[in-house]
């Protein structure tokens, strides 16, 4: 899948569309999700053009994985939710349920959040 640079979140990350920022650095733009599932819900974005965690993985450099995931950890510790714990969740593709093609990983918690997947899908 080709990137689209109209998405939603390659907006935000060119400022055109506003975002609650909680943290950036420079591979990384972290930001609270607009519709939260969890009394803490953040989104942790890289700033490459990586439509997935498949693609991320499979084209970013070491030094963007580094600092991507490095962010990741940062803000649930800023958050304040490392220590009971949170979720980490990366809803890749159509049947993993990725609605915006630009890599993200969702940072929930604030509260206990049960079985890792809904039975019912
Ligand atoms: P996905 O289903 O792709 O893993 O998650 C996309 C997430 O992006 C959803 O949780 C949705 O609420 C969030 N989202 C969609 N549009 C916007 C937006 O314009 N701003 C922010 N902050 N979050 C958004």
């Amino acid at each position: 899948m080709a990137y689209d640079s109209e998405n939603i979140f390659a907006k935000i990350l060119r400022g055109e569309i506003p975002c609650n920022k909680v943290y950036e650095n420079q591979h990384a733009l972290a930001f609270h999700d607009i519709n939260p599932q969890a009394p803490t819900h953040v989104l942790v974005i890289p700033k490459g053009p990586y439509v997935s965690n498949d693609d991320f993985t499979a084209s970013a450099t070491d030094a963007e994985i580094v600092g991507f995931f490095r962010a990741v950890g940062h803000v649930a510790r800023e958050l304040g939710v490392a220590d009971p714990g949170y979720r980490l969740i990366a809803n890749t593709g159509i049947e993993g349920g990725q609605e915006v093609p630009h890599f993200h990983v969702h940072i929930c918690g604030g509260r206990p959040l049960g079985r890792m997947i809904n039975p019912a899908g």
